[in-house]
């Protein structure tokens, strides 16, 4: 399937080749055409898969056949759990936009409320916001729902895992009820599935399968450690040249920021990202890291959601994430659309649980890597005969070379994968109460005023 097939005006189709992509991902093969019939979506992806395109897409399609007349409204919002998930939301807008006359604007808190004030004065047709500062600003007067028509609710779960639910709530209960709706969430827990059943509409459902997009792509492996080696593993894995780009993660800020400091110790250019730094520190840290300044970015996971930066060769899990999801959300910063990647994990005997629960969930064992100085068997989980057993490849100075060797067990499963659930109705959602939209928006000419906010 090209993009050209998916019926989209001619300036996303130029935008989406001045990106480099091809062909449509599997979740915008599905959801663009659902989406630009006007149907509710509840898409079940995680980033990695194309998600905020097929989202992006069709929404800037029907502000381009329908636009609005005068001042530019607010029409579409999307909530996001994290600033940088919006950033990189906004970022995305931007290029495939880049060759219309719409404005977004990125609102979230922890920065100067002014700009964001003046932008919404000048008019903005998209905002994509973290919930708190939006609510504040709509609280001080300065938004306006009333011409919402796509409401998109990114991340739903680890916006629910943030506590931003009474938000959401808050949000929704002020939008007007005509309204295009969908919801992604890389996980549907029951709250996730009561959340959508209470404002989705008939949603199509769309599900891409993380094993079939990004953890399949991604090699895997663990290395056994007692915890006060890891710092020596770490050094070592870094001595080499062989990792360009490194994401390690923690599980708390404090032990993100311990890693930089003894990174920094040992001459490794290393910043940390999580939810103790201000944004410039944040947008700092990130700059560093995609200029190539800043060899190792040290994130928590709260923090690392919506990083896309391209060409990170590895995801070092220096703490096993106490939520099994969470390993497939990190592992998803390196192999993107499409393009390889490398995650090493190092598992102490307080993890080996949380090892067990990961590979339950991707349904896949990691491969082994046991020729390290600090190799330590008693981290290694009881009665998993189907651990595949590996050397790291190329041994040597225990550093893990491998790529290739060592088998990486069965290819477990959890049943069928991949594609379409259903790709129908839901059933049991609300009937539709839509109101038919309010008056014209014909922009006279089609004209626009021209500039986009910075
Ligand atoms: P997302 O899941 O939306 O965060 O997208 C992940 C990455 O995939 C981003 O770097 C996008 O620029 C890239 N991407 C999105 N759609 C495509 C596509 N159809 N072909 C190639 N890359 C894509």
């Amino acid at each position: 399937m090209k993009f050209d097939t998916l019926d989209l005006a001619s300036e996303l189709l130029r935008a989406i080749e001045e990106e480099g992509y091809e062909t449509p991902t599997p979740i915008q093969a599905q959801s663009i055409p659902a989406l630009l019939e006007g149907r509710d979506m509840l898409g079940c992806a995680q980033t990695g898969t194309g998600k905020t395109a097929a989202f992006l897409l069709p929404i800037l399609q029907h502000l381009i056949e329908d636009p609005t007349a005068g001042k530019p409204v607010p029409r579409a919002l999307i909530l996001s759990p994290t600033r940088e998930l919006a950033a990189q939301i906004g970022k995305s807008f931007e290029a495939y936009a880049k060759f219309v006359n719409l404005r977004q604007l990125t609102i979230f808190g922890g920065v100067n409320q002014r700009p964001q004030v003046t932008a919404l004065r000048r008019g903005v047709d998209v905002i994509v916001a973290t919930p708190g500062r939006l609510l504040d600003l709509h609280g001080q007067g300065f938004i306006d729902f009333r011409d919402i028509e796509f409401f998109v609710l990114d991340e739903a779960d680890r916006m629910l895992d943030m506590g931003f639910i009474r938000d959401i709530r808050k949000v929704l209960e002020m939008l007007p009820s005509e309204r295009q709706n969908l919801l992604f969430s890389a996980t549907m827990p029951n709250s996730i599935v009561k959340l959508a059943s209470a404002f989705l509409h008939d949603p199509v459902r769309v599900e891409v399968d993380p094993q079939s997009t990004t953890v399949e792509r991604i090699e895997q492996s663990v290395m056994f450690v007692e915890r006060e080696h890891k710092k020596d593993l770490l050094r070592e894995l870094l001595r080499g040249d062989e990792i360009e780009s490194a994401i390690v993660f923690t599980r708390t800020k404090h032990g993100a920021n311990r890693v930089v400091k003894q990174l920094s110790r040992e001459g490794v250019n290393a910043a940390a990202i999580h939810g103790n730094k201000s944004q410039s520190a944040r947008e700092r840290a990130l700059a560093g890291f995609k200029s190539g300044d800043v060899r190792v970015l040290v994130a928590t996971d709260i923090a690392s959601r919506g990083i896309d930066v391209d060409g990170i060769s590895h995801v070092i899990n220096y703490e096993l994430p106490n939520i099994s999801e969470s390993y497939v959300h990190r592992i998803g910063r390196t192999g993107r659309a499409g393009r390889e990647g490398i995650a090493i994990a190092f598992c102490d005997d307080t993890e080996s649980d949380y090892l067990r629960d990961i590979e339950k969930l991707t349904g896949q064992p990691l491969r082994v890597v046991d020729d390290h100085e600090w190799h330590f068997p008693a981290a290694i989980p009881s009665a998993n005969p189907s651990r595949g057993r590996g050397g790291g490849g190329g041994g040597g100075g225990g550093r893990n070379r491998g790529r290739g060797g060592g088998g990486r067990g069965g290819q477990g499963g959890r049943g069928a994968q991949g594609g379409q659930r259903g790709g129908g109705d839901s059933g049991g959602a609300p009937s539709s109460n839509r109101r038919r939209r309010r008056g014209p928006r014909r922009r006279p000419g089609g004209g626009g005023s021209g500039s986009k906010p910075g």
